[in-house]
């Protein structure tokens, strides 16, 4: 027999018992407390079918996580699953620095169909902390080139979360997740963000939404010519806790960019592709961006791919001699990866024939009537929902809003508990997030919301 045949014979794959047992020895995984991950017994992801993950035992779950907020149409789906085949039949990477390459050049024409009118160029990158430190990057640059250099400092909000590299860390500072990196951040002022349930009028949106706005003004009014860009996530702060901004505050923060003359950065590396029911979140209260950064279900959450958009004017003021200095000299390896930009054509085929936005959008206003089910719970504190994008906060008295103590664990333990149902779900603290994929049809919607009624019925 031929030695790769041979090859064929020898079973790929470990037990179950096995994986788990090489994965404590050798992985150290993402915001995980490694004590406690060492002892539990880890589902092992080792295939996946639609909206369903599969683990190394067979088990079947709905992916109610979107694998981390990227996932757009579910799991091998032949399209793009023969895109990305098709492109490796090409090439699978080539570099972008001095050289073009046709798969980028094709989902830049097509991505610049999509976004908001005023955005005209894109630039590639790999991740979300990428994009936006290339936002970040691209506005400070933008002002040394037009001679305002002074202004390099950045407006964010309280809990906004921008990635993990440490201009991201910077201007989307949560203390939970970066405290110990505080002294090497750099400067940047943070206005309060909307958070209605928690602030001293949980039930009055409105004048929550002008507080924030008044106190966002004043940074701008004190500190108004130093400041480079105001960055938000527009419409839901996401990691923050999947907190829904009032109606009108976003265009709120835009118009007083403006006024202040500072660059707009929207982060859509969460809300975009569909998720908020709008292709972009921006859409809804009809905001037009500076710069724009995407990345998660660009590629349908297939890839690592990341863009930031940026205006004409600010591409504009990039150019000149190479030894003027105005050139953005920033880029990473695998920027505009030929795989990836297969796969983001394919997603982007697919949101067109599906008519995906408006099937987010219908099924939100379903999603919506499911939730009610959960607001009668006596630990459901607050149910926040834009499109697919929902949380639902647990607290241990409703009336007083008390939260759990946080060593309880109890969003951990919901989400836990909800895999008996066949339903993965990763909360924020004891915020429980929903975020299927935007292509999720209502039936499996109802199983994932029946699972979390069921399981924080049950808490005492
Ligand atoms: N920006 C926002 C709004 C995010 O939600 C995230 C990740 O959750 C990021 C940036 C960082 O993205 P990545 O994890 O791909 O670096």
């Amino acid at each position: 027999m031929p030695w790769c045949d041979l090859l064929m014979t020898i079973p790929m794959t470990r037990s179950s018992d096995d994986l788990r047992r090489l994965g404590k020895q050798f992985l150290w995984h993402p915001f995980t407390p490694m004590k406690l991950w060492a002892e539990t017994d880890p589902l092992v992801i080792t295939s996946a079918q639609g909206m369903h993950l599969i683990d190394s035992d067979g088990n079947r779950y709905l992916d109610g996580v979107s694998s981390l907020w990227c996932n757009v149409h579910g799991h091998r789906v032949p399209e793009i699953d023969q895109a990305v085949r098709a492109q490796l039949d090409k090439v699978a990477h080539t570099t972008m620095l001095g050289l073009a390459s046709e798969p980028a050049i094709l989902l830049a024409e097509r991505l610049m169909k999509i976004v908001p009118a005023g955005l005209a160029k894109v630039f590639y990158s790999d991740s979300g902390a990428t994009a936006t430190e290339v936002a970040f990057k691209l506005a400070a640059q933008y002002w040394y080139n037009v001679g305002e250099p002074q202004r390099n400092e950045f407006v964010g909000f309280a809990e906004a979360y921008h990635g993990d590299t440490v201009g991201a860390m910077s201007i989307g500072r949560m203390p939970a997740f970066h405290k110990p990196y505080f002294p090497m951040l750099f400067k940047a002022h943070f206005a309060p963000s909307p958070y209605v349930y928690r602030s001293e009028t949980p039930d009055d949106p409105e004048a929550v939404k002008q507080n924030c706005l008044a106190a966002l003004e004043r940074i701008l009014e004190e500190h108004g010519r130093r400041i480079a860009a105001v960055c938000i996530e527009p419409m839901v702060q996401g990691a923050g806790g999947i907190i829904i901004q009032p109606a009108g505050f976003m265009s709120g923060v835009a118009a007083l960019a403006r006024k202040y003359g500072a660059l707009l950065i929207a982060d859509e590396v969460a809300v975009g592709f569909g998720r908020t029911g709008r292709m972009f979140a921006c859409e809804h209260e009809g905001v037009r961006p500076d710069l724009m950064c995407v990345a998660k279900g660009i590629t349908g959450g297939y890839l690592p791919l990341a863009a930031t958009f940026a205006t004409q004017k600010i591409f504009d003021a990039f150019l000149g001699e190479p030894w003027e200095g105005r050139t953005f000299y920033h880029g990473h390896t695998y920027t505009g990866n030929p795989l990836a930009c297969a796969a983001a054509l394919a997603s982007l085929n697919l949101f067109e024939t599906n008519d995906l936005v408006a099937h987010v959008s219908r099924n939100a206003t379903a999603l919506a009537g499911m939730l009610d089910r959960l607001r009668p719970l006596p630990h459901v504190g607050n149910v926040r929902q834009l499109g697919y994008m929902v949380g639902i906060e647990l607290v241990e008295d409703k009336p007083s809003r008390k939260p759990f103590d946080p060593k309880q664990r109890v969003g951990a333990a919901v989400c836990q508990q909800v895999r008996k149902h066949g339903v993965i779900l990763r909360p924020l603290g004891d915020v429980v997030v929903l975020m299927p994929p935007p292509a999720m049809d209502v039936e499996d919607l109802e199983r994932i919301v029946e699972a979390v009624r069921a399981e924080v019925a049950e808490l005492r």
